[in-house]
């Protein structure tokens, strides 16, 4: 009887260490290792790109994370995900934390945790010059994204007769755009207008004022994982305050760049 107690004590240790195991501690684990393993895009100017005279992955989402990784003192180690394989490689451990263009919403946030905002920007199209003035001209037309992504599900929502082709990321969807093979490609606004600006055939395209939705980006973490989304959460609100993270945004969609954006979000706590 005695024996059975010890045996069954044990198992609900194994149990508790196994869970707490599953959630990690990616602060501490990360630290002893020396290495932060990022997921990040690497063909979606300028999140997460190759650049043509170094031959590294670079880009906003790359910044954000490399300021992280310094202030934990570590290196950072670049993984390139796709939209659908970003959520499975963080739970399966092949990486610690995700940069790469997500969007934070509830669906998502029921199986990973977010920081708070880093970036934000909203689902538009890209078209041939003039073949698009409203939604309804994309009744019944094949219109190309990316899988796993929002853009995916919120374009079969705002144009159900469409037919939507998913594709593993969004360079192919416009490749399929210049062969005349989609109508339309559609996904955020910041990432459409990285594809537009290093299309060779730029002036034939052109990206039509409608957007159905707002996209807020968040760095995914483990569920769970407390210690590291509060340190990320803390690091990023620091950045927010010291002018780093807005100093990151002026780098790469500032007046200088290709991108020009209106910086229209402050990274804030519960964002
Ligand atoms: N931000 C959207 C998403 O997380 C679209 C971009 C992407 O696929 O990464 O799904």
């Amino acid at each position: 009887m005695k024996k059975l107690a010890t045996l069954f004590m044990i198992m609900a240790l194994a149990a508790i260490t196994a869970k707490s195991a599953l959630a990690g501690d990616t602060l501490a684990e990360a630290k002893k290792k020396g290495v932060l393993v990022v997921g990040c895009k690497d063909s979606l100017p300028p999140f997460g790109y190759i650049d043509e005279k170094s031959r590294q992955i670079v880009g906003y989402d790359i910044d954000f994370v490399n300021a992280i990784a310094k202030k934990m003192g570590v290196k950072v180690e670049l993984k390139p995900v796709t939209s659908a394989s970003r959520m499975p490689q963080l739970q399966e451990g092949h990486i610690d934390i995700i940069a790469a263009t997500m969007t934070k919403n509830a669906e998502r946030a029921k199986v990973i945790d977010f920081s708070h905002t880093y970036f934000f920007t909203g689902q538009k199209f890209i078209t041939k010059k003039g073949s698009v003035k409203s939604l309804k001209d994309l009744d019944g037309k094949r219109i190309g994204t990316a899988k796993g992504s929002t853009s995916e599900q919120n374009v079969k929502k705002a144009i159900p007769t469409a037919t939507v082709l998913s594709f593993d990321d969004y360079p192919q969807a416009f490749l399929a755009l210049q062969q005349g093979k989609v109508a339309a490609v559609t996904t955020d606004e910041a990432i459409l207008a990285g594809i537009l600006a290093k299309a060779p055939n730029k002036a034939q395209f052109e990206i039509p004022n409608l957007q159905i939705s707002d996209e807020p980006y968040g760095l995914g973490m483990r569920k769970g994982d407390t210690n590291f989304v509060n340190f990320v959460n803390k690091t990023i609100l620091e950045m927010e305050k010291n002018g780093e993270a807005a100093k990151i945004f002026d780098k790469w969609f500032g007046p200088n760049t290709q991108f020009h954006l209106q910086r229209n979000f402050k990274i804030t706590a519960g964002k």
